[in-house]
């Protein structure tokens, strides 16, 4: 059986990477979308198929309740309307995907669980990468311990951002680049490592003259240290172009760049000073694996391995990281 999902937010991310997906699903289906803008639902709706009764306005949203064909709603909006749909469709009754940053505050993502845990609802974050098959291999890599044990990871995440965005109005996307873009970064290091951060130090670094940085930071480049003693540096970037990441252990280390894009990974190992292609994972497609990971959760019965607590664990780093960075002082963790 495929379920049902419903997009809400007919932007960039859905329309372009997200919505395409659907037909190479094989528990997953486009039944609805809910949109402020009714040129966008017609223009969708007639390219998908969505009837008219499967067309949904904001003010709409809760009708969702009485669609017996939606079972998962994916928010896909402004990071600051999170929350809200989220907690709504839960009330609603329905599951949720719901897009990284999980919210704008740890506060927020607290209340989100709460309301999808007392409706028994699912609530998965889209961490697409955990899906992606390089990312995964070289999780394993670094569990088998292939360039042995981990000693340090850089990771660095960034582009130009283009000015005149929500993302770059603190009220409606949280933060500047950390809560964007640095989070691949702050995420990756977490899974590369298993282990969650014990010490954070940051430095922020923006040019308020700039007008795109008003309100929300450029760099960010932060430290973290893991209970082992692996160390993480990190780059978080709006003025400039990063996707890759480096596992650095004793015997050499294993690099991926593009790491976290929506396509092109490639992987690198360095042992005992000789450096070559990473092997080739089968090939999958992360966005479908990501859209038929909740369905075949929800079917057996089972927790996404991206829970609404991974997200959670992410915005209580991140305002470790800005707290750190404010008070210019390292942060002790838990
Ligand atoms: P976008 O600006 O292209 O789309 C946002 C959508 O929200 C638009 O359709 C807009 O009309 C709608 N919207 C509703 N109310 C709005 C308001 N008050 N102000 C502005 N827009 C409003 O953005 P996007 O790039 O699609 O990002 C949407 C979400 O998806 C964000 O949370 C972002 O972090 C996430 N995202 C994730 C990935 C990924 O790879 N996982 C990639 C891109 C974006």
């Amino acid at each position: 059986r495929k379920l049902g999902y419903a997009i809400v937010g007919l932007g960039s991310y859905a329309t372009k990477q997200i919505m395409p997906q659907f037909a190479q699903c094989a528990s997953s289906r486009l039944v609805a979308l809910v949109s402020g803008t009714p040129e966008k639902l017609e223009r969708y709706g007639a390219e998908y198929g969505i009837p008219q009764t499967h067309r949904y306005s904001y003010a709409d949203y809760d009708r969702i309740r009485d669609n017996p064909d939606i079972d998962i709603v994916y928010v896909i909006l402004p990071n600051s309307m999170h929350a809200e749909y989220t907690i709504r469709a839960a009330k609603a009754g329905k599951h949720v995907m719901c897009e990284k940053p999980m919210a704008v505050s740890s506060a927020e993502c607290e209340a989100m669980i709460a309301a999808c845990r007392a409706a028994n609802r699912l609530l998965m974050i889209g961490y697409r990468s955990r899906f992606e098959p390089y990312n995964r291999l070289c999780i394993k890599l670094a569990k088998d311990r292939l360039v042995g044990p981990t000693r340090i990871i850089t990771a660095e995440h960034g582009f130009n951002a283009q000015p005149n965005q929500w993302r770059l109005d603190k009220p409606m996307s949280g933060g500047g680049s950390l809560m964007d873009i640095g989070i691949y970064s702050l995420n990756a290091t977490r899974y590369l490592t298993g282990e969650e951060p014990i010490l954070v130090s940051a430095v922020e670094s923006t040019d308020r003259s700039d007008p795109r940085f008003r309100t929300v930071e450029d760099r960010i480049d932060w430290m973290f240290r893991f209970p082992s003693g692996i160390v993480a540096n990190c780059v978080s970037s709006y003025t400039s172009p990063h996707n890759r990441y480096r596992i650095v252990g004793d015997q050499g280390w294993i690099d991926m760049e593009p790491a976290t894009a929506y396509q092109g990974q490639t992987m690198r190992i360095n042992r005992n000073n000789h450096t070559e292609a990473g092997p080739t994972p089968p090939p999958a497609n992360q966005f479908v694996g990501q859209l038929d990971h909740l369905s075949e959760c929800i079917l057996t019965g089972r927790q996404p391995i991206v829970p609404g607590e991974e997200g959670l664990r992410d915005l209580r780093l991140i305002e470790a990281i800005y707290r750190s960075a404010r008070e210019g002082r390292a942060i002790s963790l838990g």
